[in-house]
């Protein structure tokens, strides 16, 4: 049976255990330096408050390798989401033990707790039986909402679902699973991918799986380095994946064979290193021995632009550069403003570094879904099923 979601559960009374993303990046002085994944699940959260539940969050965050780490500690994110709630929310000093249950068993109609971060202990990412038990131990309802890490098949992800009868997605699950499945089967076309970043072997299963859907795969960053090195382009000093050239060949060659046209950046921004405070542009087969590409250049940005303005739905991963460092950021912020200007589409954008580009550009409100989840967003759209999803069938 499909998934429910929270709003089908009966949650007035009950012990609702809510597996949420809260895994934030933190300030040196150890504050919650971007709450936008605390934000995405309030309403999760605070539709179980208002339908009377006992409320227990749990998170993981960094990581502390299956051992306590202070530096990983929870607290930070208990007290962003108190002041966010407007309410307690108390912390126990553990994700399982006594500690732990007192203070689930404390909790009143209407209130919140949260464990301690998950991967304190091994069991955790282990998907250990005994951890896994301790925390179903915890729920009388049992409600996911961590889409960024519904692809893990974890002891809080997986191992405890099946010891929880009453279970279901919280929203912003519910959300990325509707918007991401649009990408899947019948899509209004032309249908374009654009994958950029660093990792091959991280996109290499969605590029393959895109020959059969896709009607055109921009490559940008690092990724289309070792494309073109492929093809035989002098690379210079560019980062590219040696050992992975055998698996863009194939990879070519499969393209060619499908039919699907496989777009590389024509010109790329290159310099000394990713520290220089300017690049000069070159053809793409041409990168000098002693420079690194970059970003793709003008050409390339006007050659992926065009195939945006035709496009009706459009899948974004990946940078098409070191869009940290501003002179090679403007391919990638290009991407982003094209990418707004697809007309009555469909646009979804996944992967920390492209939604960060979207953001930056000021264009995050004409995109249709920016998803919460980059490894799930990816290997959603290859058309796997996410362990976390499937968890919550019954
Ligand atoms: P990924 O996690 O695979 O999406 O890769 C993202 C990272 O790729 C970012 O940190 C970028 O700085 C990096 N990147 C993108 N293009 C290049 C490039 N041409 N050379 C080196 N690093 C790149």
């Amino acid at each position: 049976m499909a998934a429910k979601t929270i709003a089908e559960l009966d949650l007035q009374g009950r012990r609702v255990f809510i597996r949420v993303d809260f895994n934030v990046p933190l300030t040196p002085a150890g504050g919650v330096s971007d709450a936008t994944r605390i934000r995405e699940s309030l309403p999760t959260i605070t539709h179980a408050i208002e339908r009377g539940a006992r409320v227990v969050l749990a998170s993981h965050l960094g990581r502390p390798k299956g051992r306590p780490r202070p530096e990983f500690s929870m607290l930070p994110v208990a007290a962003y989401l108190a002041e966010a709630l407007g309410q307690d929310v108390v912390l126990a000093d553990e994700p399982a033990g006594d500690g732990a249950k007192k203070v689930v068993n404390d909790l009143r109609d209407g209130g919140v707790a949260i464990l301690e971060n998950l991967r304190f202990t091994p069991g955790e990412e282990a998907n250990d039986e005994n951890f896994s038990r301790a925390l179903a131990a915890y729920a009388d309802v049992y409600v996911n909402d961590a889409f960024g890490t519904a692809h893990r098949a974890h002891a809080s992800t997986v191992g405890m679902v099946k010891y929880v009868s009453n279970k279901g997605m919280g929203f912003l699950m519910d959300r990325e699973a509707k918007m991401l499945s649009k990408l899947l089967g019948e899509v209004a076309r032309p249908f374009v991918a654009i994958i950029g970043g660093a990792k091959v072997l991280d996109k290499i299963g969605l590029l393959e799986s895109l020959l059969g859907r896709a009607d055109a795969v921009c490559l940008g960053g690092a990724m289309a380095n070792t494309f073109l090195c492929a093809k035989g382009a002098s690379m210079g000093r560019s980062l590219v994946e040696s050992s992975k050239l055998p698996i863009a060949r194939a990879f070519l060659a499969k393209a060619e064979a499908s039919g699907v046209q496989i777009l590389l950046p024509r010109d790329l921004v290159v310099a000394e290193d990713a520290k220089a405070l300017a690049g000069t542009v070159v053809s793409a087969t041409q990168v000098p021995d002693d420079r690194a590409a970059l970003d793709i250049g003008p050409e390339s940005i006007a050659e992926v632009s065009g195939v945006l303005a035709r496009a009706r739905t459009v899948f974004w991963n990946g940078p098409m550069g070191v869009f940290e460092a501003q002179p090679f950021a403007a391919g990638t912020i290009a991407v982003a403003k094209a990418l707004a200007q697809v007309m009555g589409g469909t646009t979804v954008v996944g992967g920390g570094d492209s939604v960060a580009a979207v953001h930056r550009a000021g264009v995050a409100s004409s995109i249709t879904h920016i998803s919460t989840g980059g490894g799930a967003s990816l290997e959603f759209i290859e058309g796997k099923k996410l362990p976390g999803l499937a968890a919550l069938e019954s």
